[in-house]
């Protein structure tokens, strides 16, 4: 049975289906420093503060898509420890199901080590248990994909876990997101069973050998990539917005919403979770964008990859 709530579309109270979203991906406690400078080699020096805060591009999706109000269930690795049960009661406290989260007992939970500076972001990446995600258990992973309207992907845990989860979701008729990040070669097998791949500039560069993507070559890398396989290509651009083109029609531009911004991490993440958000309630495509569109320019509004995250009615009220 599908579960319905009243949801106010072109200013119309209609009942809308409520969309479950597999998100597979990583989870990191980010351990991030301020301080006024990088220290140079061999030199310590004091920071001003410290903060932990959950992230890792997996987690950061789930928590979006959940305060848009989708069914979440996140599939991932953590550690069994401190940073691991933190991690967990965080995603927990967002409402997102985490009955199938795997725990390493030999690997610890993946930590982003994040030092801000004002000219200067340094960022080391351990993965620990995200690099130990695979599909233990065949069947329930298939049926965790199969009850779903969409799954979300990154980067950030082993490809060959990517892969066979696509083929998985493919099988079971289940659409998929790709957001290509970090940016990786892909094999053109994965490739042509996306139905979205969602790269950056930089991503896009790389996926089609590229030595960087410009405003001249940005319509003719999105094709090319299109011809590898996936039936949608967006491409996010930042303050400059989203370009989208899919097989047999002209591609589009859609401009960003001017904001204030304070903080753009997790502006990816925002436009991830979002589009698949949309696209899981059956909205047209181009909606859909325009949705993801708003939905991350408010996260870029505000502080942190997760709680910076923005809320269902905060994006119905933004126009
Ligand atoms: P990533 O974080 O993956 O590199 P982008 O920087 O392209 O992704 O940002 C993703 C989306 O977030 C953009 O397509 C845009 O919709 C929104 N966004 C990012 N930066 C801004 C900004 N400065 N103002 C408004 N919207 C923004």
């Amino acid at each position: 049975m599908n579960v319905v709530r009243q949801r106010e579309v072109d200013y119309e109270m209609v009942e809308a289906k409520v969309p479950k979203i597999v998100v597979v991906g990583s989870l990191n406690m980010d351990i991030v420093v301020e301080a006024e400078r990088a220290p140079v080699q061999g030199e310590t020096i004091l920071g001003e503060r410290a903060h932990v805060i959950p992230g890792g591009k997996g987690a950061n999706q789930a928590v979006a898509a959940a305060r848009l109000e989708a069914e979440t269930i996140m599939l991932g690795s953590v550690g069994k420890d401190d940073f691991g049960n933190q991690l967990i009661q965080s995603l927990q406290k967002e409402g997102i199901n985490i009955d199938h989260l795997q725990t390493s007992s030999t690997h610890s939970t993946g930590i982003a080590s994040i030092l801000l500076s004002e000219h200067d972001n340094r960022i080391i990446v351990v993965p620990g248990a995200n690099h130990q995600f695979k599909i233990d258990d065949e069947d329930v992973f298939r049926s965790v994909i199969a009850s779903a309207d969409l799954c979300l992907f990154q980067l950030e845990i082993p490809l060959s876990t990517v892969i066979r989860a696509v083929e998985i979701a493919k099988e079971e008729n289940t659409e998929v997101i790709l957001n290509p990040a970090p940016a990786q070669k892909l094999p053109d097998s994965l490739l042509q069973q996306i139905d979205y791949i969602t790269p950056n500039q930089t991503e896009l560069a790389l996926l089609t050998n590229r030595e960087k993507v410009d405003e001249s070559d940005l319509f003719s890398a999105m094709e090319q990539l299109l011809t590898m396989g996936p039936k949608h290509v967006i491409t996010t651009l930042g303050k400059d917005g989203v370009a989208y083109l899919t097989k047999n029609q002209v591609g589009k531009r859609i401009s960003s919403h001017p904001v204030n911004v304070l903080d753009t991490t997790g502006a990816g993440d925002a436009f991830n979770a979002a589009l698949a958000v949309a696209i899981a309630e059956g909205q047209e495509i181009d909606h859909a964008i325009r949705f993801a569109n708003r939905v991350s320019a408010l996260a870029v509004t505000k502080l942190g990859a997760q709680s910076g995250m923005p809320n269902r009615k905060e994006v119905d009220d933004f126009q």
